[in-house]
């Protein structure tokens, strides 16, 4: 099997980078092990949200121009990561998810605990808020759960929102809505998970005509009069917010849904999307397939072998290596040594491990292994024993030089790294193809 390009790791830094490859006519492979940390993430896209001093940052485009030049923003540059969002944007649109933004400015999102976090792009239906003045026209929040759905706790969010200015002076209404009123059918406790959730409101609710208007009525008589009503993502599976928006029509609210404990539906409702939209402009995914190692000559990659078909090499001119980080085991240790597991590329960590974390491991500070992974050159190629890959570029949580978690940045990362590498790899293939 020969592609023009194979991408290892289907999460946001891959499927970016493969559909930017697709999108340009390359023949193109994604090969991904398991879920990405999309599964478990908001479905928002965090840019740059928080500067050294633990503030929040309102204009993140302005403030990565002060980020060191290891860091990935500086290799890929301002504009990529602009055109890169913006192309992302448009993907996601293909794919029927609306994204939205608050120009170059950062806006608020709420997360199941009641905390304001900045964000750059979010899912419609997400209910973004002014990031510096969150309860701007807010004086009653309306937080409303379905009965028996543990992953997501109405009071606590209440005590998180209370902590912000403005919020601390709002009322907030907390209020369960039956099952019965829904007239859906959970069989045991352990159905009520945010998939199984909306899988069930959909076979047993949505699928009646009236379906949602049983659901906004019952949402409008627990809400009142709330200037904000909350309520879990447990709505949908895929698609769009359009049940969201259908809701607001309904009823007049303005509701917003938020990510609840794993499994996150916004997240699982973008990584769907990509892979569709990978899949209409004709790339080939290969779900649940690992990449074990590579063929090297010369200083390139020419082939991965795969743990399915050991004895089948496949081929590319080019690679691209968004594998993640620890999380997804795109890096890994051991007591003594950090490594990139697949090709055995040079990781910039020191060896020491007292210099891996705090010895306060809880007190809030970040811990240098946040930042820690392959090192690459200004281009986003990795080296292996000192010498440079050409034609392999590396994208997303598995580059070394930022802290996501710090910074809130890992979204923008992911996806102007992969669309900077596969933009590299337009621009050269054609010589490409005639060295490999
Ligand atoms: C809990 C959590 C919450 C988050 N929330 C947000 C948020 O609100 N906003 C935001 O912008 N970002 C968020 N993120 C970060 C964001 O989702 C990811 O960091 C970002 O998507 C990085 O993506 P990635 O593609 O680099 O890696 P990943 O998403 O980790 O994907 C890597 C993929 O590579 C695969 N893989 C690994 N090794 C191999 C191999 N050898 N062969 C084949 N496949 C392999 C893995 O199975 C996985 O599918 C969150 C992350 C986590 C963990």
């Amino acid at each position: 099997m020969n592609y023009d390009v194979i991408v290892i790791g289907g999460g946001l830094a891959g499927l970016t980078g493969a559909i930017r490859c697709a999108d340009a006519g390359l023949k193109t492979v994604v090969i991904s092990a398991g879920e990405s940390a999309l599964a478990f993430a908001s479905g928002a896209i965090d840019v740059f949200g928080i500067g050294q001093d633990n503030s929040f940052v309102e204009y993140p485009f302005a403030a990565i121009r002060q980020l060191p030049s290891i860091h990935p923003y500086q290799k890929v540059g301002a504009a990529s990561l602009q055109q890169g969002l913006t192309f992302f944007t448009e993907q996601m649109a293909a794919a029927g998810i609306q994204l939205s933004n608050s120009g170059q400015q950062n806006h608020g999102r709420l997360t199941a605990l009641g905390a304001i976090r900045p964000a750059w792009l979010s899912q419609e239906g997400a209910g973004s808020l002014p990031l510096l003045a969150p309860a701007e026209g807010i004086r009653r929040v309306a937080i409303i759960n379905i009965a028996g759905f543990r992953d997501f706790q109405p009071a606590l969010m209440a005590a998180g929102m209370k902590q912000y200015p403005g919020f601390s002076e709002a009322e907030f209404i907390l209020a369960d809505i039956k099952t019965a009123t829904l007239n859906i059918n959970t069989r045991n406790a352990y159905e009520l998970r945010s998939l199984e959730l909306a899988r069930t409101l959909k076979r047993d609710l949505f699928s009646q005509p009236n379906g949602i208007n049983i659901l906004s009525s019952a949402l409008q008589k627990a809400a009142g009069n709330a200037d904000l009503v909350v309520i879990p993502s447990v709505l949908a599976v895929e698609g769009g917010n359009d049940l969201i928006r259908q809701l607001e029509t309904l009823t007049g609210l303005r509701i917003c849904e938020v990510a609840t404990l794993p499994p996150s539906l916004p997240g699982m409702r973008m990584a769907s999307a990509l892979k569709q939209r990978f899949r209409q402009l004709g790339g080939m995914f290969l779900k649940g397939d690992q990449v074990l190692c590579g063929c090297f000559a010369e200083n390139r990659l020419c082939s991965v072998k795969t743990r399915l078909n050991p004895d089948m090499p496949i081929s590319a001119s080019h690679f691209i290596l968004a594998t993640g980080s620890f999380f997804s085991q795109g890096l890994a240790s051991d007591r003594h040594h950090l490594s990139e597991p697949v090709f055995g590329l040079d990781v910039d960590a020191p060896d020491s491990r007292d210099q891996w974390s705090d010895h306060r491991f809880m007190d809030g500070k970040p811990h240098n292994f946040s930042h820690f992974g392959i090192h690459t050159s200004a281009q986003l190629n990795p080296y292996r024993n000192g010498q440079k890959i050409h034609n392999l570029y590396c994208a997303g949580a598995v580059l070394n030089g930022f802290n996501p978690v710090q910074e809130a940045s890992s979204g923008g990362v992911a996806i102007s790294t992969g669309w900077f590498a596969a933009n590299r790899i337009i621009a050269t293939i054609p010589q490409a193809e005639e060295t490999c």
